[in-house]
């Protein structure tokens, strides 16, 4: 999935040719792996999208950080 998304992290957008896969859908939430969910991440994407999933995971409220996109706009 890196070559078909052109090492774009599917979260930000930059190009991390030292990315990572990720289950878009967590294998917690019944996510498969498989192509359709699999994305190419970037390692501060993977460890915000992990931490996030393991707080809802536990039922924490979670505080999201604002992050700006590529083109200069918060996500
Ligand atoms: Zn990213």
């Amino acid at each position: 999935m890196a070559i078909r998304d052109g090492y774009k992290c599917y979260v930000c957008g930059r190009i991390v040719e030292q990315g990572e896969c990720d289950h878009i859908v967590p294998v917690s939430k019944g996510g498969k792996t498989e192509m359709g969910n699999l994305g190419w991440i970037c390692p501060p994407c993977h460890a915000d999208k992990s931490e996030r999933e393991a707080a809802e995971a536990q039922g924490r409220n979670v505080r999201i950080k604002a992050r700006i996109g590529v083109d200069g706009w918060p996500m």
